[in-house]
């Protein structure tokens, strides 16, 4: 169990709170935000304090201002949808310092009752060096510090780990929820606990592969990686995505698995396109009989219910990167399947965050879901083993 403290063991009333949120939310060209998903299951750590007599100061970063004031990356958007979901006006400090003598007067200023947001953290280059300096001056705004960001988890940067330092501290709900969940997956599973991985690279996964192996009792390779597994088995895989260098590590993966007994199965058969792009002809083929000027682009029926059998099985089912390529049409069908078989399991079901995310809200099926991480990276680090540093800066209990 995680020996944190949470924002119910704390005492918040008549304190500034200082809460590191995760806000970094899509947005289009016109500075619309296009999914609020983060800004909403950051409400229930900022009503708490409301509720409990803290005056809750918001801080995040945004997309990647580079270490200075770029109003593309302003949060104000933020506070305003913000104000919507809260029904209370956010005030909106637009500072570029991000703690210059602006926010420190109306923080000062403050009063019961209300919300103060700070501009993005990224305006400041100390931010991701995680500089002491700038750690000490944002803790000073505060009396008590509230990490509810797990989308940043993974990173150790001032506005969530250096500040840590320098103030009592506790997670916040969200930050709580999502360490509940995938934090009692790895340690202590129902089984038969099975991970579906797919997305682009073998190498971006490699670390995962390997500790989820010493876990899990089923294994699901597919996307553009699993075509480096399907050679490594000695078949063709055309103008696939291939890994070429990994084709060794691929062999010893699927060898240490048989060893271990944990059941690998990669694709039985592949959607094939001659260009990598929607509008072209496509055909289903087996894996053996993958022609030499085509590639694979998403798994294929057998597959799809191959991997929704052991999905339904499953008690423990998590799932980090999508079946094929995924935004177009055509080739979204295997994704989109996993996603409906992971909405129809009787089990846990835990979605890693990113692409996986994105595609479990496209089909409509977020709520059947007993898990959506708001953090793709964050998630990921958890299934390679990691300590998150975000995590490990928090007082213990
Ligand atoms: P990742 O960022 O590693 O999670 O990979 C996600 C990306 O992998 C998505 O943009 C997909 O379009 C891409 N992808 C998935 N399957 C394939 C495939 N068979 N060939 C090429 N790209 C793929």
């Amino acid at each position: 169990m995680l020996n944190k403290k949470s924002i119910e063991d704390v005492d918040m009333t008549g304190k500034r709170v200082l809460v590191r949120c995760d806000f970094n939310v899509p947005m289009d060209e016109a500075l619309n935000i296009t999914d609020d998903r983060r800004i909403r299951s950051a409400l229930p750590t900022i009503k708490y304090i409301l509720d409990n007599g803290g005056m809750p100061i918001l801080m995040s970063h945004l997309g990647r201002p580079k270490g200075k004031a770029d109003m593309k990356y302003s949060l104000e958007p933020v506070a305003k949808r913000l104000s919507q979901l809260l029904g209370i006006e956010v005030n909106f400090i637009d500072d570029d310092l991000v703690v210059g003598n602006k926010t420190k007067d109306m923080v000062v200023k403050m009063n019961k009752g209300e919300v103060i947001l700070l501009q993005n953290t990224r305006f400041r280059k100390e931010e991701k060096d995680n500089n002491a300096d700038f750690a000490r001056e944002l803790s000073e705004l505060g009396d008590l510090f509230v990490n509810d960001a797990f989308g940043t988890a993974h990173r150790a940067h001032a506005s969530n780990v250096g500040v840590a330092e320098y103030l009592p501290s506790a997670m916040g709900y969200l930050v709580k929820a999502e360490m509940d969940v995938m934090g009692k997956a790895m340690a202590n599973p129902e089984r038969p606990f099975v991970a579906i991985l797919g997305g682009a690279k073998v190498s971006d996964k490699i670390a995962v592969i390997e500790n989820l192996m010493d876990k899990v009792d089923t294994l699901l390779i597919g996307g553009g990686m699993a075509y480096t597994f399907i050679k490594a088995k000695g078949f063709g895989i055309g103008k696939s995505l291939l890994e070429e260098d990994k084709l060794e590590l691929a062999k010893e993966l699927m060898k240490k698995a048989e060893e271990k007994g944990v059941k690998l199965l990669i694709p039985t058969d592949t959607v094939v396109a001659k260009e990598f792009k929607n509008d072209t002809a496509y055909k289903t083929v087996s894996v053996e009989n993958i022609p030499e000027d085509m590639m694979g682009l998403d798994i294929g029926d057998e597959t799809i219910k191959l991997f929704s059998d052991e999905i339904k099985a499953g008690k423990t089912i998590i799932w980090n990167g999508p079946m094929g390529v995924f935004e177009m049409a055509n080739f979204a069908k295997g994704t989109n399947s996993i996603a409906k078989a992971m909405s129809e399991s009787q089990g846990t079901t835990i979605v890693g965050g990113g692409d996986s995310a994105s595609a479990v809200e496209k089909a409509g099926f977020q709520d059947k879901m007993s898990h959506i991480s708001t953090g793709g990276g964050a998630s990921l680090e958890l299934f390679e083993g990691k300590v998150l540093p975000g995590i490990d800066a928090v007082d213990d209990k």
